[in-house]
């Protein structure tokens, strides 16, 4: 068969879960409780990077490009039809310790459980994204139109990320020693998702504050869809990102903290989280895209204060506010921190009105972070 790079060509392919200088961290380490940890990290680190290097150039690497099959680039699945209460269609496939994709598919919408965790983690973790997305916001799956909800488990030997490919959502099962896998967080599962959406909508470039602004939104999502399944109000969320990745020989409750960037690990292997909270403390590197994942502490920060002064349930009004900017068609690819913040708050006024509760404590949370937007 006559193997072709997908028809889709993807203009910012997404960063895996875990960001580049933790895994930099657990390779150096000479701990022998993580000798498999290390070496699974140097091998991760390997692997992600020529993922790092398709964001640079626009080459789609060899183990992605090589493995898809020309097919068309949306389903051919009929478009639903009006009124008809939009439902996912979830294909979950097993790479089986090897780093090719897809895999073998493994489970359909509509099968039963396969017995495998990772396999079923997965499926239901997309059913809860699916369902933040369509009932909530009325969005019918990443692109609005249907799309399948692809997932590959088993991907690699111990690889220890999860990453979003601009398809199909990649799952390594972790070393074992430092991170236990990756499908049993929904965080990480609705986080990959959301890239997906920020994809087809603003598009924000996966670089410097923008690409701060892109890995926020995935964290703001991400917490949503845990929030939304477990039907936990602001006071009550965590508000951490990738909570239960790390086994219990890691200082660590998760991998990042929306509402305590900068708290979410301190551990000697692992190092402190070293996410900023406030825009005094914006970090400049080149490394890992110009700070993606540690710049999103700033965002994230607001919005959760805005979620908490709120109060009751923030996919009602702080998500609804920030899926309101991310699909008005008024971002630009490389917007940053102060103009995002401004949309947010010209939402609320649109959706909630002016001076009400909702863009008080969107601003608030803005302020709060060194971030001060127009008031109209
Ligand atoms: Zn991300």
């Amino acid at each position: 068969m006559t193997r072709m790079p997908r028809p889709y060509t993807h203009p910012s392919p997404h960063a895996a879960i875990v960001p580049p200088y933790l895994l930099a961290r657990i390779a150096a380490t000479d701990d022998p409780r993580f000798g498999a940890a290390s070496e699974a990290a140097r091998r991760s680190l390997l692997r992600d990077a020529p993922l790092r290097e398709w964001r640079r150039s626009g080459e789609v690497p060899s183990f992605i490009a090589s493995e898809h099959p020309a097919r068309p680039a949306r389903d051919e699945r009929p478009a639903a039809l009006p009124g008809q209460a939009p439902a996912p269609d979830r294909r979950i496939s097993d790479a089986g310790g090897l780093e090719t994709l897809p895999g073998r598919i493994v489970r359909r919408e509509g099968q039963p459980p396969t017995g495998d965790a990772a396999a079923d983690d997965a499926y239901d973790g997309l059913g809860e994204t699916f369902a933040l997305f369509a009932r909530v916001y009325g969005r019918d799956s990443i692109d609005d139109a249907g799309m399948p909800l692809e997932a590959t488990v088993h991907f690699g030997d111990r690889y220890d990320n999860a990453f979003w490919d601009g398809e199909r959502m990649v799952f390594g099962d972790g070393d074992g020693e430092v991170f236990r896998g990756f499908t049993e967080s929904l965080s990480v599962i609705g986080h990959e998702v959301a890239h997906g959406v920020t994809e087809r909508t603003a598009g924000l470039r996966y670089q410097g504050q923008s690409g701060a602004l892109n890995e926020h939104v995935s964290d703001v999502f991400g917490a949503l869809v845990e929030q939304y399944a477990m039907g936990q109000d602001a006071e009550a969320a965590t508000w951490l990102i990738g909570e239960g990745v790390f086994t219990e020989l890691v200082e660590g409750r998760a991998i990042r903290s929306m509402l305590e960037p900068g708290t979410a690990y301190d551990d000697d292997v692992l190092g402190r989280d070293p996410q900023p909270d406030h825009f005094d403390r914006y970090i400049e590197t080149t490394d890992d895209n110009g700070g993606v994942h540690l710049n999103s502490g700033i965002p994230n920060r607001a919005f959760a204060l805005a979620a908490v002064e709120l109060g009751g349930f923030a996919w009602e009004h702080v998500g609804r506010i920030w899926y309101d900017v991310l699909t008005s068609g008024r971002l630009r690819a490389n917007d940053g921190f102060h103009r995002f913040a401004a949309e947010t708050a010209r939402a609320a006024r649109e959706r909630f009105g002016r001076d009400s509760a909702e863009e008080r404590a969107v601003a608030g949370g803005w302020s709060a972070v060194g971030i001060e937007v127009p008031r109209e």
